[in-house]
């Protein structure tokens, strides 16, 4: 599947080396099953990561660090999605839920929009969020990292359009209102290290309730 928006550096680096809190890590696992660009670039990640190991004498390393580098590759925890998969949460979103997307319990936020948090440790939080056919969420800033896959349908902000495989990457540096395509719901997977910073007074006494 060709995506348009895909993973950073960073991430790509931050992942290979297994590093990343479990809420991002979940993220770039799910985009990765739907991105060929992105697994390759994390696929280069780990080899090179691999070679390093390999020939660099000058580190005092684990006897076995070598191998259980490879091991990593090997067992390559990413799983490509079937080109005809019908499912609209990848697998590595499935395993928090039981199942596909009507195993989710929603909460609802108001407006028609939803969410359901994924249960990963606190370093970081994951939630599924719903949101309705040319429905908006509130306009927010972002006082850390804050990862956003499509799913399903697609969103529009003021950085471009997303669809289904997208990676959008915001940070402290963007304010921004996400708008639902009109040709579907939209169902994305956000991860944040960092509570959001919300312009409009209503979200902002709401936050705390909604743990956003
Ligand atoms: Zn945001």
């Amino acid at each position: 599947m060709t995506v348009k928006h895909v993973l950073n550096d960073q991430l790509a680096m931050g992942y290979a080396a297994g590093v990343l809190p479990e809420a991002f890590d979940v993220v770039v696992a799910a985009h990765l099953s739907l991105s060929d660009e992105a697994r390759a670039m994390v696929s280069s990640y780990e080899a090179v990561g691999a070679c390093l190991m390999e020939d660099c004498e000058c580190f005092d390393m684990k006897p076995d660090a070598f191998a259980s580098t490879l091991n990593r590759i090997k067992q390559s925890d990413i799983v490509v999605e079937k080109p005809k998969a019908k499912n609209v949460l990848p697998e590595p979103i499935q395993k928090y839920f039981g199942g596909d997307v009507d195993k989710v319990k929603w909460k609802s936020l108001g407006g028609g929009v939803k969410q359901a948090i994924l249960p990963t440790d606190s370093k970081a939080q994951a939630r599924l969020l719903y949101i309705p056919a040319g429905q908006s969420v509130p306009d927010h800033g972002h006082r850390g990292l804050e990862l956003t896959l499509v799913l399903q349908g697609s969103f529009a902000d003021e950085v471009d359009h997303f669809g289904r495989g997208d990676l959008e990457i915001a940070n402290e540096e963007l304010d921004h209102q996400p708008v639902a395509g009109m040709e579907a719901d939209c169902i994305c997977l956000a991860a944040t290290d960092a509570p959001l910073r919300f312009n409009g007074l209503i979200p902002r006494i709401l936050q705390p309730f909604f743990k956003i």
